[in-house]
């Protein structure tokens, strides 16, 4: 049985289909990512799944609940890391999951006994008895993460859990949900991040406008829709270089500001050139899912 199955989903908001009609499955112990640029309707999705909002058309199963109609149940066995941290200021580390605890209708003792694990699972043993105020940023996810796994959920739903962290605390969290992944969780994340997606998610979707555009395996998309190799081309003579060279010697240039992409399959000529000629600053490197997302949702801002 799949964990998530989600069929013609659709939710309109005003004039607006915010999600127009997608599909997606969930497999038992996979990390499934859910990409897209601001506004694409990750959010929308992940409430529609939690049963938080109700849909206009379509199907959605947790954990082979019907949602909204069974949406209770389903979150009772699912945990879920919001997207802005909703601690209670007011409480301390501990008191915060005990409470959470409460929702789930665990009873004080049993509560009691899985938070040394969770702290643990944290790093947050030692600040157990202190204010949410004082924490970091990166503890305070850490401490939400913990939070929804208080009821030992099957399945854990993410909405771009490192958004706003440093390098340090990002790298903690994902060391987390593998940890979890380890465990045979079953982990359903929304991002921005192309990286934070091609680390953790055996396969993922991308989601612009409200529909799915690809989805897949992260080399697999990488290799269907990209050439394999890149050559970034920096500063001011780099438009004129891709117009007198660059566009010749490869099957896609694109430009982005200063910035020139070279998509090819064999860059020795263009590095070869860049090296002899010009001044120009150069980065050749293996494409990778950013550039997938750029190819297929365009290099244009999204507010
Ligand atoms: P994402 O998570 O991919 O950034 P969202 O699902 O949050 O995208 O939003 C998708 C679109 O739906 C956006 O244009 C947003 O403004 C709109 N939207 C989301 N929630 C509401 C709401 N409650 N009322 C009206 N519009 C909404």
């Amino acid at each position: 049985m799949n964990h998530l199955r989600v069929s013609g989903l659709r939710k309109r908001y005003g004039e607006q289909e915010v999600v127009a009609g997608i599909d997606l499955e969930l497999r038992p112990g996979e990390c499934f990512g859910l990409l897209g640029p601001n506004g694409a309707g990750k959010t929308t999705t992940l409430r529609l799944c939690l049963g938080l909002i109700d849909p206009d058309g379509g199907e959605i199963e947790v954990l082979g609940l019907p949602v909204p109609a069974r949406a209770r149940e389903a979150r009772r066995r699912t945990g879920v890391v919001p997207q802005a941290d909703n601690l209670d200021p007011d409480f301390t580390v501990e008191e915060n999951l005990l409470v959470y605890g409460r929702y789930f209708g665990l009873r004080q003792a049993e509560a009691r006994a899985r938070i040394p694990a969770l702290l643990e699972f944290a790093g947050l043993s030692a600040r157990a008895a202190s204010r949410i105020q004082t924490l970091s940023g990166g503890m305070k996810r850490r401490l939400t993460l913990a939070r929804a796994l208080i009821n030992d959920p099957d399945l854990i739903f993410l909405d771009e859990p490192t958004t706003g962290l440093d390098p340090q605390a990002r790298h903690l969290i994902w060391e987390r949900l593998r940890q979890l992944l380890n465990q045979g969780k079953t982990v359903f994340l929304t991002t921005h991040f192309m990286d934070e997606a091609e680390r953790l998610a055996h396969r993922l979707a991308i989601m612009d406008r409200g529909r799915i555009i690809a989805h897949g395996a992260p080399r697999e998309l990488i290799a269907k829709h990209i050439e394999p190799q890149v050559v970034e081309v920096y500063g001011d003579g780099a438009g004129r270089w891709a117009r007198e060279f660059g566009q010749a010697h490869s099957e896609r240039c694109e430009q982005t500001g200063e910035t020139i992409f070279c998509y090819t399959h064999d860059a020795d000529s263009l590095v070869h050139h860049l090296d002899q000629r010009s001044g120009l600053r150069y980065l050749h490197r293996p494409a990778n899912l950013e550039d997938v997302f750029l190819k297929l949702t365009g290099r244009e801002l999204r507010d």
